[in-house]
């Protein structure tokens, strides 16, 4: 583990965060691990980098500092290079609720992490833009019945604007990879 800067942790590990432009990546590692909203789409190139450490409920409880990659304006299969996904232990599938088609790309962004992607990584699919709930174009009980039949791990419908259930979806993925350790 290591002890520097105010969070000490015990394990560290990558998380890629991969799905359409504009579902909300970005938005949701900002909230993450900088606890705001940013309202303006900005399409940055390269690869960004957020982190947070997440304790998770074992006896007894463990710091996961999570090292979150985001594909920063590559959002086609071909341009994310096998790097991205190297050394990932787990991923978030994002789509926006409000926007069929974003949640429909899961299938050939699930078919792209299970050929590039590490073995065994914890998945979880993610809704996002449950504030926009009127909007909503993919229903939960559709979403969930998807994720439990590709053998995902979680499904949690989350808003980066509000914060609902941010820490929900990273919490899950962080005790889903320490259960693998
Ligand atoms: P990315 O391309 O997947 O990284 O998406 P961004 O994080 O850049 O977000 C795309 C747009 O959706 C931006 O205008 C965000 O402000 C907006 N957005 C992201 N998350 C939410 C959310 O939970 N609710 C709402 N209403 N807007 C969001
Ligand atoms: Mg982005």
């Amino acid at each position: 583990g290591g002890n520097s800067g105010s969070q000490p942790w015990d394990y560290i590990a990558k998380i890629v965060s991969i799905g359409d432009s504009a579902a909300g990546k970005t938005s949701l590692t900002i909230r993450l691990c900088e606890g705001r909203f940013q309202t303006d789409h900005n399409v940055t190139i390269g690869v960004e980098f957020g982190s947070r450490t997440i304790e998770v409920a074992s006896n007894p409880p463990k710091r996961i500092k999570l090292q979150i990659w985001d594909t920063a304006g590559q959002e086609t299969f071909r341009a994310i290079t096998k790097s991205y996904f190297r050394g990932a232990t787990g991923a978030l599938l994002v789509y926006d609720i409000t926007r069929r088609n974003t949640f429909i790309s899961c299938i050939s962004w699930l078919h792209e992490l299970r050929q590039s992607g590490e073995p065994h990584m914890s998945i979880i699919l993610v809704g996002n833009k449950s504030d926009l709930a009127a909007q909503r174009q993919v229903s939960t009980a559709e979403a969930q019945a998807w994720a439990d039949s590709q053998g995902l791990h979680a499904f949690v419908e989350t808003s980066a604007k509000t914060g609902e259930e941010v820490e929900k979806a990273f919490v899950s993925v962080a005790t889903e990879i320490y259960e693998n350790i």
